[in-house]
């Protein structure tokens, strides 16, 4: 069992919300603002003073407000805001806790759009980000400045499931008196990174918690404080950016999200599996469950036990060509689809050193060992996985992999 005190699973499972008719599942608002018996109390909201009155949707309603809730016990945080995507979670925090003149440190391996916003849009702010190897503490430390106000990583980074120590990274912000914000979306109850003392969890709710592909969400988990700062009517950056969720959806992705724990289970297993087996074949893979990844203590250490490894492998079939050839005759076997995003029931594979990566400049991508062969595979929630593997082994023989590289035997 885990030595965690906290279990995010049994957080879901308890979550116990009645609808409005004694419904199983809470009513749908269908508000876009919200009506007062009295002026006063519609004055007492404004300034965040009437606990349980809702004032107009953009700021919060009952639907976002369950999903968030049942978000922040998921991630045990005092609080919880959802936003329309997972980039909407991600800059208001970063525009929220940065003014001009400041300074960032983030991981050089992060979400494509995430580095683009970093390096491209906010430097119009004078607000500068230093990417660094977060796996490097010491890096890290070294590069924090008088000015810098955050720490930005991803628990597992996407595309090349580097691990951040949370515990280093919080000691490190706690030092310098600045803030540890961690996108957690690959390993969604894998990781509670507030546990380890991160201030601020962000999820793309698109992948893995909703896993229907249907529709783009996100997430901030924080203090309540923080929370509160985002949706202030003055000066919040949730609130006043207005990148907010539709109640329809936040009630659908609510539903989604009870079955979260027997997903990540299955995506784990079926991932853990491809990955020894086709490690076996001669490929080189990365996958947090093999003794090959470089950071298997550090993940076990930090890891919620119950779920696995998580979903995401990478595959290094050494080039560009090969990469693209063995994604389309998998999609052709109905292995999955190539496609961008993770967290699908079924399999998504993409090169992502032209795809989601691509915003990175190609001297960066070399820096940090993302090649144009990479394939990064989300794996699906396969009944036979047995059958999926022999698919996958037929697309590398069609492609003969193993001919013009290794042999299965080295
Ligand atoms: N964070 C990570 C790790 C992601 O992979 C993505 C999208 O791929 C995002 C954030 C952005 O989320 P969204 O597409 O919901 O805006």
């Amino acid at each position: 069992m885990s030595q965690h005190k906290h279990n995010p699973a049994k957080e879901i499972q308890n979550l116990q919300f009645f609808g409005e008719f004694g419904g199983v599942n809470p009513s749908i608002s269908d508000s876009a603002t919200y009506t007062f018996l009295k002026a006063k109390t519609m004055l007492d909201t404004f300034e965040g003073n009437a606990e349980g009155c809702y004032l107009y949707s953009r700021h919060t309603s009952p639907s976002n407000h369950y999903l968030a809730s049942a978000l922040a016990k998921m991630e045990n945080t005092e609080s919880a805001n959802v936003a329309a995507s997972g980039m909407g979670a991600i800059t208001p925090v970063i525009l929220q806790l940065a003014n001009a003149g400041d300074h960032i440190v983030s991981s050089r391996t992060i979400y494509g759009g995430t580095y683009a916003f970093l390096k491209n849009w906010v430097p119009k702010f004078n607000i500068n980000t230093s990417f660094v190897d977060i796996t490097d503490l010491d890096k890290v430390e070294a590069a924090i400045k008088p000015n810098t106000k955050m720490i930005y990583a991803e628990t597992m980074s996407n595309p090349l499931l580097e691990l951040a120590d949370i515990e280093g990274l919080a000691a490190i912000a706690k030092k310098y008196n600045i803030k540890l914000v961690v996108d957690n979306t690959f390993t969604p109850l894998i990781f509670t990174p507030a546990e380890m003392g991160a201030d601020v969890v962000i999820h793309s709710l698109t992948k893995f918690i909703n896993g229907a592909n249907d529709t783009v969400g996100g997430v901030i988990c924080g203090t309540t404080a923080f929370i509160n700062q985002l949706k202030n009517v003055n000066d919040g950056s949730s609130m006043l950016l207005g990148p907010v969720m539709d109640s329809l959806r936040s009630a659908q992705i609510l539903k989604n999200l009870r079955t979260l724990p027997v997903r990540m289970m299955q995506h784990s297993k079926n991932a853990l599996y491809l990955a020894k087996a086709l490690e076996k074949d001669g490929l080189k893979v990365k996958y947090p469950g093999l003794e090959s990844y470089p950071q298997k203590e550090l993940f076990d250490r930090m890891k919620h036990p119950e779920f696995g490894y998580g979903g995401m492998i990478t595959l290094d079939l050494k080039t560009g060509e090969m990469a693209t050839k063995f994604m389309e005759i998998l999609q052709d076997k109905n292995v999955g689809y190539l496609a961008v995003s993770l967290g699908f029931y079924k399999t998504l594979f993409n090169a992502p050193g032209k795809g989601t990566s691509s915003e990175v400049p190609e001297e960066e991508q070399a820096a940090m060992g993302l090649s144009d062969g990479l394939v990064r595979m989300s794996v699906g929630l396969d009944f036979d996985i047995e059958e999926t593997y022999q698919k996958m082994r037929e697309a590398l023989d069609e492609i003969h992999f193993f001919k013009h590289n290794l042999s299965p035997q080295n």
